[in-house]
């Protein structure tokens, strides 16, 4: 940058900052993180029309539009349908924390589920780390109701 005669570039910084906030996840999002908290456990929402299964559940099926209320287990096991492998380190919102890198991240449709609940992967190798591979959620020791009760997915 240039520096023009007399003046000099200034910087300014704000120090830590700590910004505690809530938000509600609604009844369908409790009811899936208290099913994991409670009994380490996943449930999906099905449509009634199109039988699809959504895992997280959410109120209307997205291509019939009709009200879902049946809520059905889901396996903890399931298939890789997304994946990457992240090796540009960021920090991670829910820790505030630098996420060691590389790391994987994956899109898994669980047995069960029509559609892919994303989370991260144990695992940072190539060779194993690909669409079809098979993985099972790894559950932290304690649970507190947050999708972070869920540690991270593992290949099987
Ligand atoms: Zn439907």
């Amino acid at each position: 940058m240039e520096k023009k005669k007399g003046m000099e570039l200034l910087t300014i910084s704000s120090g830590d900052m700590f910004q505690p906030y809530r938000w509600s996840v609604g009844k369908y999002g409790s009811k899936f993180l208290l099913e994991i908290k409670e009994n380490k456990r996943f449930i999906g929402v099905k449509c009634p029309k199109c039988g699809r299964v959504y895992v997280p559940p959410r109120k209307v099926c997205g291509r019939c539009y009709v009200a879902m209320d049946e809520f059905v287990p889901v396996s903890d096991e399931g298939e890789i349908v997304v994946c990457a492998i992240i090796e540009f380190g960021f920090v991670d919102p829910s820790t505030g924390v630098q996420r060691p890198v590389p790391y994987g991240y994956v899109f898994v449709k669980l047995d069960g589920a029509d559609t892919a609940l994303p989370h991260f992967l144990d695992s940072a190798d190539p060779e194993k780390v690909k669409v079809g591979a098979r993985v099972k959620a790894v559950f932290e020791e304690e649970c507190k109701g947050s999708i972070m009760d869920i540690k991270h997915f593992t290949l099987i």
